[in-house]
């Protein structure tokens, strides 16, 4: 089955539905015969993006560069260390867990595997009705009446109600907990991973069935993945992720067809060509991301960056814009543009 791609978003004039402006995760590290703070994780550190009403915002990185802490943060299942958080205008970040269920509402998340997330002694339709009953919602028989339409939505079989998860396939348990988020008439989606534990063939069913919805809802989607092919097709933007920073920020298609950063190069050219005569040199990292409680000196990528000099290892580069809403934090294009300038 093939992707179909996402169609060119008419809704990007619209203002953002999602800011997030300096935010901050950082866990605190215990140690010594006190189990004092030694030192912190800095799961995110000091990103900033908005996504607008209707867009898909991608988020790619490793394992371990905080984009899953990025999500849990906005949903504020993780407190914010600072920052600032701001949902349909309204600053979020500090709120108290009563009132920040308010807004929860409207904000949903998509796990990656959907078995662990779904309570394995519940039937589906019951699973999909929780949400509703969670947030007052509805009478029994409208509840009712929603989950069926659901379950035919993402294109489940009728008599799926009365069954228990582990009765499904992979593929049908995510469809589930598609049906589960989307109960609530939420405004924003964040699926974390939501297609990694899915087989190729059934991966592609879903991201068409996630694209489907959201023409369908006018859903907006932050959708993380380790993967840049898995949101090459259902993005309007990406943000690349490194060791809780994001080092590379544009849209889609600039992304792709002129990648700055060597991060983004080296992940880009991890994607198998389609065509058999095309070349593309593949770039592999040397080493492992660096552990998160003691990030390289300057630049965060330095220790793995083929083209690392001097001054990468003294200054960390900021994200800089380099046109058209392409921004990049790498040193070789600022002092690139000075020598041009001189
Ligand atoms: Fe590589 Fe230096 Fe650019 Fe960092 S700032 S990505 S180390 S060239």
């Amino acid at each position: 089955m093939i992707i179909t791609e996402k169609k060119p978003n008419k809704s990007l004039t619209k203002k953002a539905l999602l800011r997030v402006e300096g935010l901050k995760t950082y866990f605190p590290v215990k140690g010594g015969i006190f189990n004092k703070t030694i030192g912190h994780v800095k799961a995110v550190n000091d990103i900033s993006f908005s996504v607008k009403r209707g867009e898909t915002f991608g988020i790619v990185g490793e394992s371990g560069s905080g984009k899953s802490t990025l999500g849990q943060t906005i949903l504020r299942l993780q407190k914010p260390t600072s920052g600032k958080i701001i949902f349909q205008e309204e600053d979020i970040t500090n709120l108290s867990d009563l009132q920040v269920r308010k807004y929860r509402r409207h904000m949903q998340m998509v796990f990656q595997d959907p078995y662990a997330s779904l309570n394995p002694r519940m039937k589906v339709g019951s699973l999909i009705e929780e949400p509703m009953i969670v947030h007052g919602l509805g009478s029994s028989d409208e509840r009712k009446k929603k989950v069926a339409q659901l379950i035919e939505t993402v294109g489940l079989p009728s008599d799926a109600i009365l069954k228990y998860p582990h009765e499904f396939s992979g593929g049908q348990r995510q469809r589930i907990g598609i049906a589960r988020a989307l109960s609530i008439n939420p405004q924003l989606i964040i699926a974390d991973e939501p297609v990694s534990a899915l087989d190729v063939s059934i991966q592609s069913q879903v991201l068409n069935l996630l694209r489907d919805l959201q023409e369908e809802f006018d859903l907006t989607y932050l959708f993380i993945a380790h993967d840049l092919s898995v949101v090459k097709h259902i993005s309007d933007r990406i943000g690349v992720m490194y060791l809780g920073k994001i080092v590379e920020l544009s849209s889609k298609t600039s992304l792709y067809e002129n990648p700055l950063h060597p991060y983004t190069q080296s992940l880009l050219s991890a994607i198998p060509v389609p065509d058999p005569h095309a070349k593309r040199e593949r770039i592999i990292l040397q080493g492992d991301i660096p552990n998160p409680t003691n990030p390289p000196s300057g630049c965060v990528f330095r220790t793995r960056c083929p083209s690392a000099y001097e001054r990468c290892r003294q200054e960390s580069p900021t994200l800089t814009h380099h046109g058209e809403g392409h921004y990049v934090a790498c040193h070789l294009y600022t002092d690139l543009k000075n020598e041009v300038e001189k």
